[in-house]
């Protein structure tokens, strides 16, 4: 697996070749908000690493996917969700929705999420 993909969207987003409302950067993270948002909040949050999905994970990425949550965290306080609660998901592969191959976290708030999501 490539570290980065020309044809992958996320990639290109990283790269700055797509404009994107960046609201978060680290050495290992970047968050943007997502295109057609589902919540009030919903933000998008992927690593610099390109990795597909979650099943292409390696052992040697646990640190780098750990700082998604830390991110989620921190950005959870800045957007004001953080007491009334929000979601922080990962879809994978098609059959659950993915729809981007480089992994991120959605994370959405600022209305009642309901469970299961379907
Ligand atoms: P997935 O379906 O893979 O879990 O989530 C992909 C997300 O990326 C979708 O929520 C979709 O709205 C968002 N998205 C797709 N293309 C773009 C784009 O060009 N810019 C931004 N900011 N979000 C995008
Ligand atoms: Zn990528």
């Amino acid at each position: 697996m490539s570290e980065t993909t020309t044809d992958c969207l996320f990639c290109r987003i990283l790269a700055g070749d797509i404009p994107a409302d960046i609201i978060y950067e680290s050495d290992t993270a970047i968050a943007f908000r997502d295109i057609n948002p589902q919540a009030p909040t919903h933000v998008l949050i992927i690593p610099r690493k390109h990795v597909a999905t979650i099943n292409d994970i390696d052992p040697g990425d646990e640190e780098i996917v750990g700082s998604l949550y830390s991110a989620a965290r921190d950005i959870a306080a800045a957007e004001g969700i953080a007491e009334e609660g929000y979601r922080a998901v990962m879809n994978c592969n098609e059959g659950a929705g993915q729809s981007v191959f480089h992994i991120h976290l959605h994370l959405l708030g600022g209305r009642t999420l309901s469970w299961p999501p379907g």
